[in-house]
């Protein structure tokens, strides 16, 4: 059966978002220096997004994931976290570099943040595509922030509704749902 696809209203185009990754890779190149770098890449939302980010990175590193999922209704999060998937190798020692493809209430990557510290890593810092600052519920380090973004849900560039959308190349936002809560 056919699938309705909910309306977007295009809000970051491709060749926009091209560009900011490419200048968020020169920034992290120029701060980490000669650091072994761990990306840590959170699925599943932000597998472009650091797909793109880590070739725009001209130092050596590796690259772990964590899945996570944050409970919570269709276009919002309760702050329940699980993580899904868990990264195979231990971080202690290592700078990471967390890839995150939106902050939104701030809670997931709350709690992300708080779980590695755990793991003793010599440092931890953050690279979100998108903020939503008009939902933060916790404040939340980021270190490299793609855009800001006003109170919408968003989908596209791995990020979905419902499952779908992760494959449209540009970002955008569902029509009639600014609301969330
Ligand atoms: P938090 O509210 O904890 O900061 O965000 C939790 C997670 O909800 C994000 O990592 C992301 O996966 C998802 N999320 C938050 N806002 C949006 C949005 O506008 N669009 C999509 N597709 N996912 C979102």
């Amino acid at each position: 059966m056919a699938r309705l696809t909910p309306e977007i209203e295009p809000l970051l185009d491709a060749e926009t978002i091209a560009g900011r990754v490419r200048e968020m890779g020169r920034q992290i190149s120029e701060d980490f220096g000669a650091k072994n770098l761990t990306a840590l890449v959170v699925l599943k939302g932000s597998f472009v997004f650091a797909a793109e980010l880590v070739r725009a990175i001209d130092l050596p590193l590796t690259v772990e994931f964590i899945g996570l999922r944050s409970y919570g209704s269709r276009t919002s999060t309760s702050g329940v976290v699980e993580i899904t998937l868990d990264v195979k190798y231990p971080l202690n020692n290592c700078d990471v570099l967390v890839i995150e493809d939106i902050v939104d209430t701030g809670l997931t990557m709350d709690y992300l943040i708080k779980n590695l510290k755990t793991r003793l890593p010599s440092s931890i810092r953050v690279a979100t595509l998108l903020h939503k600052p008009a939902r933060s519920k916790v404040e939340v380090p980021i270190d490299y922030l793609g855009f800001t973004i006003p109170d919408r849900f968003v989908v596209g560039y791995g990020l979905d509704y419902e499952g779908y959308g992760r494959n449209l190349p540009y970002i955008g936002a569902l029509v009639g749902d600014s609301k969330v809560d």
